[in-house]
């Protein structure tokens, strides 16, 4: 049932990578790999330049891309 374009919940595909996505809400052209660490902690400051960024809240702006299950060493299968 489509009842209109805003639909919470909703991720469309990053243009720029084409693996990440972005939620409907944020209103960023590219996901958070794209927009990079850097980004993401700047979003943490309170001066945040970043319109689209300071539309999102605080929970949200935690940096998602980074984390214990990122492995570097290929060939080390469980
Ligand atoms: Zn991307
Ligand atoms: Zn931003």
């Amino acid at each position: 049932m489509e009842t209109g374009q805003e639909s919470q919940g909703c991720v469309r595909d990053c243009l720029v990578c084409g693996s990440g996505y972005i939620m409907s809400f944020d209103r960023h052209s590219q996901c958070e790999s794209c927009l990079g660490i850097e980004h993401a902690n700047a979003a943490l400051t309170p001066g945040v330049s970043c319109s689209h960024c300071a539309r999102l809240p605080l929970a949200l702006r935690q940096p998602r891309t980074i984390g214990p299950s990122r492995r570097s060493t290929p060939g080390q299968s469980p």
